[in-house]
């Protein structure tokens, strides 16, 4: 089976992105957990909840990659940020418990000048005080572009947090094609190389979903702006082949391309299609 969809608006709630998947042709999709520019989540609707639950089941949706809001970052400098970032995402795990088993995606953080070891060190610091012994959902660290202060620019990085992570088996990696390629690793000409790489640095057993996306620059622009698959510097062929790769099989494939809802359509068929004999 291969899993494909797209990011919603949560402002409906679950059982309405469920139906509006389905719409668009896909079997999973993301959301975000809360306004993606912060603020406070909206109230858990138990009956929307079950609602939902019983969609999934009937429709065999995929496992869903949640995002988390933009304005969160673990490694801030300033100390209010950091604590509100921890409420938040410790919140978040809570609210995901609703739907058990799911993917909990977020940007790892910015350093904003105090360097990558002690954003490293403050990520992983949070993530230990955030986690629960008892959730059923795994976070994922996104590998990122590289942009400004950025951690996550390497897979060494995103191995450096997992590492000083306590309950590390709570924590997964999402693969996001536009950031890996501006971050550097050359999916167009040697994608075996860089999921070899992953494999070694990281270990494959982690990378739980794919951020699809084509790229409006060249490998190792550091810029992160995704584009349209096959207009970027990506292109449409690498892009198929990224989707067929053994060791991505059965993954979360999620689009994040500039779209409406008919572009989402179209971008969901056309997978659908390289991946008829997944
Ligand atoms: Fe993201
Ligand atoms: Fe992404
Ligand atoms: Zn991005």
């Amino acid at each position: 089976m291969f899993y494909i969809g797209n990011h919603l608006s949560a402002s409906k709630g679950y059982a309405a992105m469920g139906k509006q998947e389905e719409k668009l042709g896909g079997n999973t999709f993301a959301f975000f957990t809360r306004n993606p520019r912060g603020g406070k989540a909206k109230a858990i609707d138990q009956k929307d909840v079950d609602k939902y639950l019983a969609f999934e089941e009937e429709y065999q949706m995929g496992t869903l990659v949640a995002h988390a809001p933009y304005t969160m970052n673990l490694c801030a400098a300033k100390e209010d940020i950091r604590k509100f970032s921890i409420e938040m995402i410790a919140d978040d795990i809570k609210r995901m418990e609703y739907l058990p088993g799911n993917y909990y995606n977020f940007h790892p953080g910015s350093h904003v000048g105090q360097g990558a070891e002690t954003g490293i060190a403050l990520i992983a610091e949070a993530l230990n005080a955030a986690l629960l012994p008892e959730q059923s959902t795994t976070l994922l660290l996104e590998t990122m572009a590289g942009k400004g202060s950025e951690i996550g620019r390497s897979f060494e990085e995103l191995r450096e947090i997992i590492d000083r992570v306590t309950r590390n088996e709570k924590l997964g990696v999402c693969f996001d094609t536009c950031h890996v390629w501006d971050a550097g690793y050359d999916i167009v000409n040697d994608l075996d190389g860089v999921l070899a790489e992953f494999d070694r640095v990281i270990g494959l057993d982690r990378l739980k979903a794919v951020h699809i996306n084509d790229s409006m620059n060249v490998c190792g622009s550091h810029k992160d702006r995704h584009q349209k698959l096959g207009q970027g510097e990506i292109g449409q062929e690498a892009l198929r082949r990224v989707t067929l790769h053994p060791a991505l099989a059965g993954k979360p494939f999620i689009l994040e391309t500039p779209n409406d809802d008919a572009g989402y359509a179209r971008e969901i068929a056309m997978v659908k299609e390289w991946t008829a004999n997944c």
